[in-house]
């Protein structure tokens, strides 16, 4: 029996493609050129439902105390430590994972195990800290043996991501992975088909790139992601770190 699919429900923009071989990098940047593609339904701008969700003069502070102790869904149960998020308040970069691993559930920070490490690369990689960026989860608590967080976990737990993006109001989001791109962009679609591709997420500007544990997995969609993560540069007008001898 096939499966249904929803298309991605947001507005889709389309960057110029770019020549760039790797993670390690020295080639330029290119300039951004952005034309709507109208291939999949948009959204003018945010919806009645966006306006709904949304927390007059939100901040993470209040997000994290509002989500306190949390028990509202199964994942508390088994979880060690609730992880937040990390980075900085007013970064103009967030990106978004799945959920804690073994690792993150431990110190209670975002993406700290091996493939929080090729993340960091990823992020220098593009001439950026850690500390310059905003990394979090759509779920805040580890899920039991690293599965896939379900869908009513997700659905109680996205409101606090979606506080958090509001709060930050950064100027690109990257989602690592289909679970976090699945549930900003509202879809069910398969990562692979809507990858590197611009979306407009309540007037924010959205992309969704492979996860760094796929990457461990299958290191040959390294250059892929590097070419997505370039279009970002562009958008956020960065230049690659240049590499040391
Ligand atoms: S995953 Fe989210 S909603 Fe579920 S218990 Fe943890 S913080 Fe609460």
């Amino acid at each position: 029996m096939g499966e249904r699919t929803a298309k991605p429900r947001a507005k889709v923009l389309e960057t110029a493609p770019v020549s760039a071989p790797a993670l390690k990098i020295s080639t330029p940047v290119v300039t951004e050129a952005a034309t709507v593609v109208s291939a999949l339904p948009v959204i003018a701008g945010p919806s009645l439902l966006d306006a709904l969700d949304r927390v007059e003069g939100d901040t993470l502070e209040r997000t994290c105390e509002d989500l306190g102790e949390c028990t509202r869904c199964k994942l508390h149960k088994t979880r060690n430590k609730i992880v937040f998020g990390a980075g900085n308040p007013r970064a103009e970069l967030v990106f978004v994972g799945e959920g804690p691993g073994h690792d993150e559930d431990l110190q209670g920070l975002p993406f700290v195990g091996r493939a929080g490490k090729l993340l960091t690369q990823m992020i220098e990689a593009m001439g950026l800290t850690r500390e310059d960026v905003y990394i979090c989860n759509v779920v805040k608590c580890r899920p039991p043996e690293n599965r896939k967080p379900e869908e009513d976990e997700v659905a109680t737990c996205s409101p606090y991501l979606f506080r958090q993006l509001d709060a930050i109001a950064p100027k690109a989001i990257v989602c690592l992975g289909a679970t976090a791109a699945q549930a900003l962009l509202k879809t069910t679609d398969s990562i692979s088909r809507f990858r590197g591709t611009w979306f407009d997420y309540r007037n924010t500007r959205l992309m969704a790139t492979y996860h760094p544990a796929y990457l461990l997995r299958n290191p040959a969609a390294k250059g892929e992601v590097w070419k997505d993560l370039q279009k970002v540069m562009a958008h956020l007008g960065l230049q690659p770190r240049k590499s040391s001898k």
